[in-house]
């Protein structure tokens, strides 16, 4: 089995994703986090990637498919994995078929209103070294401006800017969001409303697997 978490930047792909990968056992897997993760050691890659990110654009298909495809091909995925931020773009759903065409899938979009997403991108903080994520609103951190488990100094991602997080909605829009078609052709395509609570979006995005994987995608076929 495979879940394709689609949905807007800032509508929760993460924290859902992170849920998921507890509750399925599945390994979530998150370009955005990799291609972060590259940009941090100065890998090559992460060389290359660094600007666009910040810009809010895409890195090219063949860089990230390149990295699904070492990572979906580990042992840990064989009996299914949790895709989030890819496939972003037509090219990148291709490939993917191209790689793992034949596993079951189940494609869950969240849906959240561009407002919403605004006001969450501009109240989030991000740890600079262990990663934890925090929204001014939401989810603040004990100590303001402090991470809750190691203490350092929070920032803003660079990509949480106004101007990024614009070109993001708008490359989502033109790019990501026509994605939906195919997977609502192949019957596979579920919404989910992702503005209430975080339990009950976790619940609905939870349930949309379940009923996929009891439905026989499951059987026989990892
Ligand atoms: P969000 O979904 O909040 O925009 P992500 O962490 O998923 O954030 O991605 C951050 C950035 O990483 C994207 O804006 C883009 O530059 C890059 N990225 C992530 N996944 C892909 C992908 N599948 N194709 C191209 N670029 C990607
Ligand atoms: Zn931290």
């Amino acid at each position: 089995m495979r879940v394709v978490l689609l949905g807007p930047p800032g509508s929760g792909k993460g924290t859902v994703g992170e849920r998921l990968e507890r509750a399925t056992g599945f390994p979530r897997i998150s370009t955005g986090d990799l291609l972060r993760k590259a940009v941090r050691e100065g890998t090559p890659l992460g060389r290359l990637a660094e600007g666009v990110m910040q810009a809010g654009g895409l890195v090219s298909d063949d860089i990230v498919t390149g990295i699904v495809r070492e990572r979906i091909a580990e042992a840990d995925c064989r009996p299914g994995y949790i895709l989030d931020g890819y496939p972003r773009t037509a090219a990148q759903a291709e490939a993917l078929r191209r790689i793992d065409g034949g596993r079951p899938e189940i494609a869950v979009e969240l849906d959240v209103a561009e407002e919403t997403i605004v006001s969450r991108l501009s109240a989030r903080r991000v740890c600079p070294s262990c990663q934890a994520v925090y929204n001014l609103r939401s989810r603040p951190p004990v100590r303001a401006g402090a991470c809750d488990a190691c203490g350092a100094a929070l920032v803003q991602r660079p990509d949480d800017r106004p101007e990024a997080v614009r070109e993001r909605l708008r490359v989502y829009r033109d790019r990501t969001a026509p994605l939906r078609e195919a997977f609502r052709a192949r019957g596979v395509y579920r919404a989910v409303g992702g503005e209430g609570e975080f339990e009950a979006v976790a619940a609905g995005v939870l349930a949309a697997v379940a009923a996929a994987r009891s439905a026989g995608g499951e059987k026989g076929r990892p």
